[in-house]
């Protein structure tokens, strides 16, 4: 079995936020295949070649991605080789919104300039061999995108990965845990918390359509950032206003990258947050291994003996007092430094001190004071109010 290790990303010293995006009519304002291919083919109106390849799944059960795929690979019978050269030609073909191009290597300078790594994929319905013949293919670290196997000529002939809408998710797992290769089975691993190279809150994913739901939900309710995006010269805004009634989204703009535009300036602030969240999110890291650390180095015993220590300083009244007084006397031997302690609550604490001389509370201090080897200025002070030289 192949060892994919060296195909995994993993955790750097810096926050990195992952930008996932969908691909058709969120990057560019058609279906790929509309831009070039369907004519090619001999459709004169693209709605065509989907209705009969929707039909085409409704009769057979199929899977709608996997009918337009073979429909694509029939319609091209004796009009051109099916290869994956012709997908990527054609995918050279496709138009991007306004500022898609410049968008990502400006979003991943930002973040230099804010120590956060930004790292954009693609998870597409679409297929991948267009995506790849596009100018805007490297700036990606990873294409999710449906896909053919191709035989020995270069000529497809069959499907090698199909993205639909719910299985779009697991990519996003994968990009969480750094697992990036499709086959990568450690991706079913369990991470410690502290080991996720992307945690969810670190995520934005920006789509357009009902098949983006499950994404923008998953990263939603994790912590992390969706983002519908509408056609920004139609205007339309039904899609987005249903995405945000039903809670999958937390942003919508419309899908022009230019900068200073609004999906620019939300991205930003969302890098802003993320570079200062994940500062505190260190802190506490580095705060959670260091009290592990003490606890590892403290014995149960010392540490129920600190733990009664600080009781006794924090008791507010004076029932508190008595009681943990009476889980005080249980202990047989207290170190110099623990004896230090509670010799200075008696002498300091209003509280402890104003009962020093009551039954109990006497009683554990007297033993206390025979047992140490030499009083220091809180232990005489506590021993003279017992004694009633000091009120
Ligand atoms: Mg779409």
């Amino acid at each position: 079995m192949k060892d994919y290790k060296d195909t995994r990303k993993h955790k750097e010293s810096k926050p990195v936020v992952a930008i996932c995006y969908d691909f058709d009519k969120t990057l560019t304002p058609d279906n790929m295949q509309e831009q070039g291919y369907i004519q090619a083919v001999g459709y004169e109106n693209s709605s065509e070649f989907w209705n009969e390849s929707n039909t085409l799944a409704e009769n057979n059960d199929m899977d709608q991605n996997l009918a337009y795929m073979y429909k694509m690979r029939t319609m091209a019978r004796g009009i051109m080789l099916f290869t994956k050269e012709t997908l990527k030609e054609k995918g050279k073909d496709i138009t991007f919104f306004p500022g898609v191009v410049e968008w990502f290597d400006r979003i991943r300078r930002y973040g230099i300039s804010h120590e956060v790594i930004v790292e954009h994929y693609i998870i597409s319905s679409g297929l991948k061999e267009m995506i790849e013949g596009t100018k805007v293919a490297d700036e990606f670290e990873k294409i999710y995108a449906s896909s053919f196997y191709y035989d020995e000529k270069g000529v497809a002939v069959w499907p090698a990965q199909v993205v639909n809408y719910t299985n779009k998710t697991q990519f996003l797992f994968r990009i969480e845990k750094g697992t990036l290769n499709i086959n990568d089975p450690s991706v079913n691993e369990s991470f410690d918390p502290d080991k996720v190279r992307v945690p969810f809150r670190n995520f934005i994913y920006i789509g357009d359509s009902d098949t983006d739901i499950p994404c923008m939900k998953l990263v939603t309710s994790n912590g992390g950032h969706s983002i519908a995006v509408y056609n920004p010269t139609t205007g339309d805004k039904t899609q987005a206003y249903k995405m945000m009634r039903e809670g999958r989204i937390k942003y919508y703009a419309p899908a022009d990258y230019s900068e200073g535009k609004e999906l620019d300036e939300i991205v930003k602030s969302i890098i802003d947050r993320t570079a200062a969240n994940e500062k505190l999110e260190r802190i506490f890291s580095d705060k959670i291994k260091e009290q592990r650390s003490a606890d590892e180095n403290q014995s149960k015993e010392d540490r129920a003996k600190a733990e009664m220590i600080l009781a006794l300083e924090n008791s507010r009244n004076f029932a508190t007092t008595h009681s943990v007084i009476a889980q005080l006397k249980s202990v047989a031997d207290w170190s110099q430094a623990e004896s230090d302690e509670l010799f200075r609550i008696g002498a300091e604490n209003s509280q402890v001190k104003g009962v020093l001389r009551d039954y109990d509370v006497k009683k554990f201090y007297q033993k206390l004071l025979g047992k140490a080897k030499c009083l220091n200025d809180n232990a005489k002070q506590v021993k003279d109010i017992i004694e009633g030289t000091l009120s």
